[in-house]
């Protein structure tokens, strides 16, 4: 497969066309961004480790019925993707409060969420990726109510797989956000899944091992996400 010229290049991935036009590379810098992008760093390793963090998670999402974007690994900070119209909305399941829901409803870091809670967001760094409902996307168009069933449907299926994977890796999943897009017609899981885009505390002391440790300055940001890697069998070696 030969890399084409540059599609996008975002917050922390590049995407590159390819000569299949179904086909993308995905490749993960070391860019780590929060507050949309108000604090910006490069972190040594973190391309490759959530390249195959990603990879890895989302072979379990696909042995678990769920139709994602990842093709193949192709390099250590490079992986093959279907090419998805991607839906403009970020889904996010809670299971323990923390981040944005905290400030936006007063409620303490670390209550649990039983069920767990459910948002829409805008992806519109512009507006602050603005919490949207589902009226909001029928009456915009950015997804039908079929669409909107299968992202929900999903995401909370992601839920189960992964509330047990981390589980059994001493870990809890606070939250989580995903990203859908459209191939063939059909509603497929894409982006990334990686400590940059959910919360991930350790089950006995709560110790946070994803961005958060960026956001919040607590140091150790790759040794965290590295620390994860290892509890789940994730291989990190040089490919
Ligand atoms: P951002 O755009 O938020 O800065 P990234 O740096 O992660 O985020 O950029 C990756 C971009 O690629 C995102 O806009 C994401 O929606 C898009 N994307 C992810 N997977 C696919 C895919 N399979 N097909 C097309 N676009 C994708
Ligand atoms: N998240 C993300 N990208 C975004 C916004 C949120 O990956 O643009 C993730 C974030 O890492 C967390 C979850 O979605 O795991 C919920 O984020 P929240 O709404 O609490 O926002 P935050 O306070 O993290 O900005």
């Amino acid at each position: 497969m030969q890399k084409m010229k540059q599609m996008y290049s975002g917050k922390a991935k590049s995407v590159y066309f390819t000569d299949q036009a179904d086909y993308l590379i995905l490749h993960f810098r070391n860019d780590t961004s929060a507050f949309d992008g108000e604090k910006v760093a490069q972190l040594d390793r973190k391309g490759e480790i959530n390249n195959k963090f990603n990879a890895f998670i989302m072979q379990k999402l696909a042995q678990a019925g769920i139709p994602t974007h990842l093709e193949r690994v192709l390099s250590d900070t490079e992986s093959v993707v279907k090419k998805l119209k991607m839906i403009p909305i970020e889904c996010v399941v809670r299971n323990i409060a923390a981040g944005s829901i905290c400030r936006r409803l007063g409620v303490a870091e670390g209550l649990d969420l039983n069920p767990p809670t459910f948002e829409f967001f805008l992806k519109n760094d512009a507006l602050h990726d603005p919490m949207i409902n589902e009226y909001h996307i029928r009456s915009f168009g950015w997804a039908t109510d079929e669409q909107v069933a299968k992202m929900k449907e999903l995401t909370f299926k992601v839920n189960g797989v992964l509330q047990k994977l981390f589980a059994d890796a001493g870990l809890l999943l606070v939250d989580y956000k995903l990203e859908f897009g459209l191939f063939r017609d059909q509603v497929v899981l894409g982006d990334e899944f990686s400590p940059d885009g959910c919360r991930l505390w350790d089950k006995e002391t709560r110790k946070k091992l994803d961005k958060d440790r960026f956001r919040q300055g607590l140091g150790g940001v790759v040794e965290a996400y590295e620390e994860v890697a290892h509890r789940l069998g994730v291989d990190l070696s040089p490919l």
